[in-house]
């Protein structure tokens, strides 16, 4: 199989998927549902229907492209990312996977590959949370880790829900119809961006991700008793922000005490009342973020902090309740995906590195319901989510070039 990666073509069209946007270049804003967005899903189609493939819609607005393979009633195999943007960041996260997807799928047409299962570009909705604070709206949906009835309950800032925001863009079906049935895919690769600068620093082209690393996330609410700064002496106090301030050197410790270095555990936020200077805290709000790529062990760790803020709210005299926000499991990628992967690169003399996807992305959630593996392509300084977020071309053509590759290998 001759397989060649029209470059030009892909930095094209990933140059013009940027234009449809809501800040000013280099910045990229492309909020699920709204004008920019839609209008970039038209682009995003009409691609696809140049290249032969049959585009469907689901009720959430994910976005199928399929090439039929010669047993079209077999499970096919997916690929794809979001093209969602947060406000003012850049132009490769989620877009490198869905038009380097785009490529690698015309890439085996123009090499004459007539594959044996059908190979799926899937664009999901709202990778994102910005519109409705929770992300991989579209996976989760697909996989069933959102149930459609709690998906209904979602809202924007304005109180506007999510059937209200879907059906205005033309989404208009039952979001009882966006889960897939058992077995719709038989494998799915997502290309990506690293986000991080592992690759670059090693000077390794391309990363094959074998786990995905979760966040559980928690809000932590402190009660203790205020007071005047100067009339409360320190034997009598109980102080709220002193309790979060242990809670919080608890969460580096748990966090340290694995030995592992894939748990990381951050208080990002902290909310003092009432917050003058010559007043003792009497309630405190603080929210923890605390990830491993080991569900046990990151629970475990999560058990620790507990038992430390049981021990910390008895001794300081202060109330602690803990809310969990979200937990979603890390998972393990697919041996099958991760060896059709690393095969790849091979084949193509790359050098590839295993490593852990330490933000969350779609795939974790496509995981529940196909064997999943990523594959990461290099960018600038590791930086994301930002304006000056780069790829080279170079590095897309190669990461489109092995995610061919490996569709090929797994279509059969
Ligand atoms: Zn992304």
């Amino acid at each position: 199989m001759n397989l060649t990666i029209n470059r030009q073509q892909l930095v094209t069209e990933l140059e013009t998927l940027a234009s449809f946007s809501d800040a000013p270049a280099p910045a990229v804003t492309r909020i699920v549902f709204s004008p920019v967005d839609l209008n970039a899903r038209a682009y995003l189609k009409s691609l696809c229907g140049s290249a032969g493939l049959t585009v469907r819609e689901d009720p959430v607005g994910n976005t199928f492209a399929r090439w039929t393979g010669r047993e079209p009633n077999l499970p096919a195999i997916g690929t794809g990312s979001h093209t969602d943007a947060i406000p003012f960041s850049g132009r490769y996260d989620g877009t490198a996977g869905v038009l380097g997807g785009l490529e690698a799928i015309r890439a085996l047409q123009r090499a004459q590959l007539r594959p044996r299962r059908s190979i799926e570009l899937l664009i999901f909705t709202a990778e994102e949370p910005t519109l409705f604070g929770i992300g991989c709206l579209g996976s989760r949906l697909l996989s069933g880790s959102l149930r459609a009835e709690t998906a209904r309950q979602l809202k924007n800032r304005d109180g506007k829900t999510l059937d209200e925001i879907r059906s205005e863009a033309g989404f208009g079906d039952s979001l009882d119809r966006v889960r897939l049935p058992p077995g719709y895919y038989a494998a799915f690769v997502e290309l990506h961006i690293e986000q991080g600068a592992i690759l670059e620093r090693r000077s390794i082209p391309l990363g094959v991700v074998t786990a995905i690393a979760a966040p559980a996330s928690l809000r932590i609410a402190i009660e203790g008793e205020g007071g005047h700064a100067g009339a409360v002496l320190m034997p009598e106090r109980r102080d709220a922000f002193l309790a979060a301030a242990e809670i919080a050197l608890a969460v580096e410790q748990a966090a340290k005490s694995t030995g592992a270095i894939d748990t990381v555990g951050t208080v990002g936020v902290c909310e003092v009342f009432p917050g003058a200077i010559n007043s003792i805290p009497s309630r405190v709000r603080i929210e923890i973020d605390f990830r491993d790529t080991d569900l046990a062990r990151r629970d475990a760790a999560l058990a620790g902090i507990f038992k430390n803020c049981d021990e910390l709210a008895a001794r300081r005299r202060v109330t602690i309740e803990r809310e969990m926000i979200n937990a979603d499991a890390p998972i393990q990628c697919s041996p099958l995906v991760v060896d059709a992967l690393t095969r790849a690169c091979r084949e193509h003399g790359f050098e590839s590195l295993p490593m852990v996807s330490r933000a969350y992305h779609d795939s974790l959630f496509m995981s529940q319901i196909a064997p999943v593996a990523m594959l990461f392509i290099p960018c600038r300084n590791g930086v994301s989510h930002r304006p000056d977020e780069y790829a080279a071309p170079e590095d897309l053509a190669r990461g489109s070039l092995v995610l061919a590759q490996a569709l090929a290998d797994l279509a059969g």
